[in-house]
């Protein structure tokens, strides 16, 4: 093997770990208070997370999870350290920059589903689209969209509160996805369901994992760690424990982001000659159209 194809081949590999990094956590800290007063709900944090990773974390109440997925998500900044995020160093961006981030790589889901009670479920859905500068046609379309896959498609003009709580919670899962972003962040999610309704969730979570996106989970209930693909226990704003059940090379292909590259094929597809011709022809009227 030549010295310089080794070369070509070690530098494909480093970069090939370095697109697998979604996330990376250094020395992160968050203090609340001063003086007397003052406490840390995260404190000199560490954490690298890959694409494909269905993360879950655990913890007493308190230990820093929300505040951790608060800052994971752009909703919050911590006080000091670093936040990677695509290779991008996001800590110090402007609030504005940080708004237009999350709505494009990040979905959310929370206990209470936070729902707005006076927009029909259809509209709910939609609202994480207002800053993507789809019309309002597109946005409810693609909305109408994302509630099937949940099958709640006959209820898209009912509202929050003609719905079960499970249900609820798959429409706020389909608000979450219907920007199709990178990261899907969910504090305690079934939190306040019954344990069908639970069960539900989860497996709505797990297909959105197994194509390949990345979910980071807050639980108190251990037995939903079978679905994730490391556990991750916090203490005192810490991680106490970080265990991977799966190797990072098992982890699901993401197929959405190779899909939002939208990279052309290699090789051209070939048409038959008469085809072509049509084709070129019909391209030229529509053009002489406009
Ligand atoms: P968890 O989600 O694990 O229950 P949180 O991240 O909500 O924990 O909180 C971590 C710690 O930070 C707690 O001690 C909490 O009291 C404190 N904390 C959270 N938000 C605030 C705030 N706005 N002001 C002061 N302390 C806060
Ligand atoms: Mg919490």
């Amino acid at each position: 093997m030549s010295k310089d194809y080794y070369l070509v081949l070690s530098a494909k590999y480093r970069n090939n770990m370095g697109e697998n990094t979604l996330i990376e956590l250094k020395g992160l800290t968050k203090r609340y208070g001063y003086g007397d007063t003052e406490s840390f709900a995260l404190k000199d944090f560490d954490l690298t997370i890959k694409r494909g990773e269905f993360i879950m974390i655990m913890g007493p109440s308190g230990c820093g999870k929300t505040t951790l997925l608060n800052i994971i998500g752009l909703l919050d900044r911590a006080t000091s350290g670093e936040y990677i995020l695509n290779g991008e160093d996001v800590a110090g961006i402007s609030a504005r920059r940080q708004a237009k981030l999350r709505a494009k790589k990040i979905g959310f889901i929370f206990q209470n589903f936070n729902l707005i009670e006076d927009l029909p479920i259809l509209e709910n859905v939609a609202l994480p689209l207002v800053y993507t500068g789809y019309s309002k046609t597109a946005r409810l379309k693609n909305a109408s969209n994302a509630l099937k896959r949940f099958h709640l498609q006959e209820r898209e003009y009912y509202f929050p509160y003609q719905l079960s709580g499970g249900q609820q919670q798959r429409v706020a899962i389909a608000r979450a996805i219907v920007g199709d972003p990178e990261i899907i962040l969910a504090d305690e999610p079934t939190g306040n369901l019954d344990s069908r309704s639970s069960h539900i969730v989860m497996e709505e979570l797990k297909a959105i994992h197994e194509e390949g996106n990345t979910i980071i989970m807050v639980t108190h209930n251990p037995a939903l760690t079978v679905y994730a693909t490391r556990v991750i226990n916090m203490l005192d704003g810490h991680i106490d424990t970080d265990v991977k059940t799966v190797a990072d090379a098992n982890l699901p292909q993401p197929i959405s982001v190779k899909i939002k590259k939208r990279q052309k094929p290699e090789t051209k597809i070939e048409l038959p000659k008469e085809e072509e011709k049509k084709k070129t022809k019909k391209h030229k009227k529509s053009r002489r159209k406009k």
